[in-house]
């Protein structure tokens, strides 16, 4: 153990006191000033100057904007790429868009009246009843002023003589400001697959995560969808009720755990709204930030009789719930195969074609070592007389035609072809804007071996930047509200800290992120996730991209624990001034 790891090892667990030496002057105000850098030909916008800027006006931007706002009376905008606020549920608008967390444990629990006002209305929310309560949340917290719609941030670049940070949009307009904080979702940058032909389709192709808001009429069509993660598995029993005929091309077959959806009881709602304490406590307590606990019996302590009679059960109820059945499924590779096995004897018994049940059934990796999705009829829509299944690992894509899809196989003829193809995540969106800290590095220099934070909050070599369920967070491994809201109440803690005490810097060091890099590896080598090799969790989706697992896997509440301790020890591994 190096000497820092092991000083923030003690530290990360003991108390320390405050040794910081109060700065000088932070202001917090809004001024306009003239641009200093533009060119002749470039269009003379003033540098707006504000205390902090947001990048993305999701569930963590809003709620970041709301926060510096009205706790710590900063002036605060955030910069929003789409024509309304929403984030991941602006953009997904694909048939079957469905959260797989349930709508109770889905939604903030900051403001006790909004979470006794709001009513969702089925056990999964809905695309559409997210956006309307996102949309719901920025009107009620007066939170439009303050968003730049249809603005995409194209550069930031950290000036050290000022310790603030320009900002300037694809539009030209600049900001100066003391914060940048990006908020701009796990997985937000599409992934199309570079197939060679596709511009020589002459039908439609859409990819799900940039689907058209008027949407897609299937009627009469032949659809081919590539990709069955949890976008496809959503959005494959919808298309098919539609489609003249519908081809699914599955590279690798996936569990999928029924939903078993349904609307929300008038008793349920009512026991949310009075239980909502418990449950947040639940949902940051544990490792998944659901809001259900993970028991504490070992799959292999039954007999197999006993242990498939609970499988069973959960899978009745389904949902998430049934991975927090046993305590090792995801630790042991024997108690996990309890789980496989019973999920594959499952799709063997829905799917009617022994081929297409074998082809679904030929998992190659652990259950829930890959996100595990959660559907409504999707092994089912395989009986379906206008459904097709193509193993691609059988007969791999050749090329895209202009008629269709070509395998090694036989060319297949489309009219659409939709991309379930899931994201260049946790690192893409980051790395689609300049950002330029400390001795003029870039975020794409500083990451091109892969991502390093320190606790997926700061990077170093960029000061005063923070990373809202940034890469080595716990963020795509649990529900993710709870995770915004913790990253979102630590940042606004520390800013208030900084403000109290007159700082104007902080960053992290090399040494802190190195340490937290080796405590993500190790986290996910503790568990059976590391030995997915083909995962967009190490991103193995997109080619080139460096492998590194990015998530960290050892829970919502251990890492909620971490960070109050670095926060109490000074911000150990910080270096603030
Ligand atoms: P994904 O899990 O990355 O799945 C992408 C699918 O496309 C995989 O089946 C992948 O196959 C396939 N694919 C990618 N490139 C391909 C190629 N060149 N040829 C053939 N197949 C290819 O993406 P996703 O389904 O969009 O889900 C991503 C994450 O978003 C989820 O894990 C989840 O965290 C989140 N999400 C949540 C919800 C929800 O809550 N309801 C819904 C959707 C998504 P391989 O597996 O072989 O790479």
């Amino acid at each position: 153990m190096s000497g820092l790891s092991h000083r923030l090892q003690i530290a990360l667990y003991t108390d320390g006191s405050s040794a910081r030496t109060p700065g000088s002057d932070l202001r917090y105000g809004c001024q306009m000033n003239p641009t200093p850098h533009l060119s002749k030909n470039e269009p003379a916008h003033s540098v707006q100057t504000i205390d902090a800027l947001i990048v993305g006006a999701g569930f963590s931007g809003m709620y970041q904007l709301l926060c510096l706002r009205d706790k710590l009376g900063m002036t605060a905008k955030v910069l929003e790429a789409g024509s309304g606020v929403g984030g991941t549920w602006f953009w997904n608008r694909y048939p079957g868009a469905r959260c797989d967390s349930e709508s109770h444990s889905y939604m903030y629990y900051f403001s006790k009246e909004l979470v006794h006002e709001w009513d969702w209305s089925e056990r999964y929310p809905q695309q559409p009843e997210i956006l309307r309560y996102l949309n719901y949340v920025a009107d009620k917290f007066s939170l439009r002023p303050d968003i730049e719609l249809n603005t995409r941030m194209d550069s930031a670049h950290f000036d050290a003589s000022t310790n603030r940070w320009l900002v300037t949009t694809a539009g030209g307009q600049q900001y100066s400001a003391h914060f940048l904080i990006t908020a701009v979702g796990c997985l937000s940058s599409a992934n199309v697959p570079k197939i060679e032909g596709l511009s020589e389709f002459k039908g439609d192709w859409y990819h799900t995560a940039e689907w058209p808001h008027e949407g897609v009429d299937f009627t009469g069509k032949r659809v081919g969808i590539i990709g069955t993660g949890s976008t496809g598995i959503q959005a494959i029993p919808i298309i098919a009720e539609q489609a003249a005929h519908l081809t699914v091309f599955q590279r690798t077959a996936n569990y999928s755990l029924p939903a078993r959806h349904h609307p929300l009881s008038a008793e349920f709602k009512q026991y949310a709204k009075e239980h909502a304490d418990e449950i947040y406590e639940t949902m940051t307590t544990n490792t998944n930030g659901h809001a259900f606990k993970i028991t504490d019996r070992s799959a292999l302590e039954l007999p197999e009789q006993a242990r498939n009679a609970i499988y069973e059960a959960a899978w009745q109820k389904g949902g998430f719930q049934f991975r927090a059945e046993f305590r090792d499924l995801l630790i042991d590779s024997a108690a996990n195969k309890t789980a496989a096995d019973f999920i594959c004897n499952k799709i063997r018994g829905i799917v009617h074609d022994p081929k297409t049940a074998d082809v679904l059934a030929d998992i190659d990796h652990p259950f829930a070592a890959k996100r595990p999705p959660v559907d409504s009829n999707y092994f089912e829509t395989y009986n379906r007389d206008n459904v097709t299944l193509v193993d691609l690992r059988e007969s791999p894509i050749e090329r895209i035609t202009a008629q269709g899809i070509q395998t090694t196989d036989r060319e297949y003829g489309l009219d659409v072809i939709v991309f379930a193809t899931g994201f260049d995540a946790m690192t893409g969106a980051l790395l689609n804007m300049d950002i330029t800290g400390l001795d003029h590095q870039t975020l794409k220099e500083v990451w091109h071996a892969g991502p390093k934070t320190y606790l997926g909050l700061q990077v170093p070599g960029f000061p005063n930047m923070f990373t809202i369920t940034g890469p080595g967070s716990p963020s795509v491994l649990c529900n993710l509200p709870p995770a915004i809201e913790q990253h979102v109440n630590w940042i606004t803690d520390c800013l208030r800290h900084m403000q109290e005490n007159g700082l104007k810097r902080i960053q992290t060091t090399h040494e802190a992120s190195e340490y937290w890099q080796g405590q993500v590896t190790d986290a996910a080598n503790a568990t059976l996730l590391a030995e997915v090799k083909h995962s967009w969790y190490l991103g193995a989706n997109v080619p080139g991209k460096p492998r590194v697992f990015m998530p960290y896997a050892g829970g919502l509440g251990a890492y909620t624990v971490i960070c109050d301790q670095v926060a109490k020890n000074n911000y150990q591994g910080f270096e603030i001034s």
